[in-house]
């Protein structure tokens, strides 16, 4: 669109929004009294063949970003100098770190959180995605295929636990059939394998659960399903054993450039000195490139609720199922002419709209995740959860599985999705700033196209330092295998009593849902990445995660920490270092 004929759009939408070019990027600019308004601004200026991006400098009269940043403010880092600097410890910066550890260079990953995963990539599905609705000419597409690829042998050596029995979508209709049949003549063009159109009854046998209004659906092989917080510690952890290091709590305030380079990066831990900057920090990569001088799109955070039930109800999933994505609400039927030509194509449609959910997805643990949802929020931060999104999920997931019952659900959780208004990740070289990668834009299918991502950037970080003239070795002793940990719910009962043999603490079991024992726990806080909290703890391990929620063996894990850490047990947090949760004995 021509930027006059925007202007006048936008003044439709807010006299006071502004649009002007730059650095052949769409700005906005100007203050309104609505969130939604901005939304709506930034996605009527997307011309992804005229712009690299939509710039935002919209304001919302009274709003103001609040980022939750570490307490710690030391000089643990200060004068560090380093080949490569990972801004961002979720699943593509430590995907990356992994990577990168393959040659001789000093990698640091920056976290602000008290551990990785800390963003979107503790707050997600699982899901190992297929790719199936990605547009040939994404990234998205790219990654995600190449990605699940990867996934099996990553999973292998990393000991995280992986399962691939195929993502399946119900159609109701001949018409939605015809339109799956269109949908998967596409997949052979997008490099997708494992594609069935299937009736009713071939579609039993691979998933029970199928809803009585299904008359078939599509069977996507590929898809499969991980733990995301399990992954990007086995990630870090693999990275770490490598040589890399993982600077927890800390934060990258601001940074110093010179002659279009980043030279100085200022976290809370004083300054550090990297030759490259990998930018993977999620819902703030706008604003770090912005720091970087490199700024060509915008972070619009999209949030989405999941639920995690009772694993007696895990049975009521196999795979990971959903309606269509085509399925067309009553709204929209009665707006299409009613014959089939224009019905598919506004399925189709449908189909494209973006961060969509799978719906009922069996977990590597054997419960039943459910959800998510995806709104438009302004608040980068938002993770909190509401009982009408609540209800909302539970209403829309009993059309697929009708016994399903909100009292199954014993946990859920928000997670905040980072996407660009052109809703593609980019993922490339700075464009002004060139001793930065970008990894901007990374929202679903961003965990299951993490290591691919990762694999790109540390060739490209690694081309760039030799064209610079460094001498960037192998790393001779790299292992991609993370050391073996027992996980006692995995082993019979011969091998258990062998472990135990050796070690009484695999005997001693602190967590009776999830059946983790005390030799585990330690086990994670004798990892190449400890961290000494409640929640550290509960996401390595599992203790809490059952159905009493660390009713029972919260104290205990308490106590395993006070003593390996050697810290009083008032000192044990939940998860920030001010989230405490004993203060004084009573007795
Ligand atoms: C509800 C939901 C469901 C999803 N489901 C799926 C799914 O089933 N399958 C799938 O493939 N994908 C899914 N996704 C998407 C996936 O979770 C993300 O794409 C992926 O986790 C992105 O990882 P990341 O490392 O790029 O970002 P993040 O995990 O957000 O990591 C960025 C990190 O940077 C840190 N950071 C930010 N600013 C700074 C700073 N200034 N200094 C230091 N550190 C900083 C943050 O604390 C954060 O830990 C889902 C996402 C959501 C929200």
């Amino acid at each position: 669109m021509k930027l006059e004929k925007l202007q006048k759009e936008l003044l439709k939408i807010d006299s006071n929004i502004k649009a002007f070019e730059k650095d052949d990027c769409i700005f906005l600019s100007g203050e309104v009294d609505d969130y939604s308004k901005v939304v709506k601004a930034c996605e009527l200026a997307v011309d992804k063949k005229k712009y690299l991006g939509v710039v935002s400098k919209l304001k919302v009269k009274g709003f103001t970003q609040k980022v939750v940043l570490p307490s710690i403010n030391d000089l643990k880092y200060d004068k560090q100098e380093c080949d490569v600097l990972i801004i961002g410890g979720g699943v593509t910066g430590c995907a990356t770190a992994r990577e990168l550890a393959k040659y001789n260079l000093k990698i640091m990953v920056v976290e602000k959180g008290p551990d990785v995963a800390s963003g979107q990539s503790s707050r997600n599905g699982g899901v190992v995605h297929v790719g199936l609705n990605f547009s040939t000419s994404s990234l998205k597409l790219k990654y995600c295929v190449e990605g699940n690829n990867m996934y099996k042998k990553l999973s292998e050596d990393l000991h995280v636990p992986f399962e691939q029995k195929g993502q399946v979508t119900f159609a109701r209709t001949k018409i939605e059939m015809l339109a799956l049949a269109i949908f998967k003549m596409g997949g052979k063009k997008k490099g997708i394998d494992k594609l069935e159109l299937m009736n009713r009854e071939d579609l039993l046998k691979i998933e029970p659960s199928v809803p009585s209004w299904a008359i078939g659906g599509l069977w996507m092989g590929t898809g499969g399903i991980t733990c995301p917080h399990k992954m990007t510690i086995a990630l870090a952890e693999n990275a770490i054993e490598n040589g890399a290091e993982v600077c927890l709590n800390t934060a990258v305030l601001s940074m110093k450039l010179e002659d279009n380079l980043v030279k100085e990066v200022v976290t809370n831990r004083g300054t550090i000195y990297p030759k490259v900057v990998v930018n993977a920090s999620g819902v703030y990569a706008d604003d770090i490139a912005e720091m970087a001088n490199d700024r060509t799109f915008t972070i619009h955070p999209r949030v989405g609720t999941d639920m995690i039930t009772d694993k007696k109800v895990g049975h009521m999933v196999n795979t990971s199922m959903g309606k269509t994505p085509f399925t067309l609400s009553p709204s929209q039927l009665k707006t299409i002419p009613n014959n089939p030509i224009a019905k598919i194509k506004a399925m189709i449609k449908n189909s494209k709209s973006h961060s969509k959910g799978v719906g009922l997805i069996h977990s590597v643990d054997g419960n039943m995740l459910v959800g998510p949802n995806a709104d438009e929020t302004m608040d980068k931060e938002d993770t909190s959860t509401n009982r009408q999104v609540f209800n909302h999920i539970v209403e829309v997931q009993q059309e697929v599985a009708p016994n399903f019952k909100a009292s199954d659900v014993i946990a859920y959780f928000t997670g905040v999705r980072a996407p660009t208004y052109e809703e593609d990740f980019v993922v490339r070289q700075g464009i002004k700033t060139k001793n930065i990668f970008e990894a901007a834009g990374i929202q679903s299918p961003g965990l299951t196209a993490a290591p691919a991502i990762g694999k790109d950037l540390a060739t490209w970080t690694h081309d760039y330092l030799i064209n610079c003239g460094y001498n960037v070795e192998d790393n001779k002793n790299y292992n991609p295998k993370r050391q073996y940990k027992p996980v006692l719910s995995e082993l019979n009962y011969e091998e258990r009593n062998e472990l135990i043999k050796q070690n009484k603490d695999y005997g001693q079991i602190i967590c009776r849902c999830e059946e983790i024992s005390k030799g585990e726990i330690i086990d994670a806080l004798r990892s190449p990445l400890p961290v000494y909290t409640v929640d550290g703890i509960k996401r390595r391990v599992r203790p809490g995660m059952g159905r009493c929620q660390g009713g029972f063996c919260m104290p205990l894990v308490m106590k395993i920490i006070s003593e390996e850490a050697n810290i009083p047990i008032e000192e044990v947090s939940k998860s920030t270092a001010e989230s405490k949760i004993v203060f004084a004995n009573t007795k």
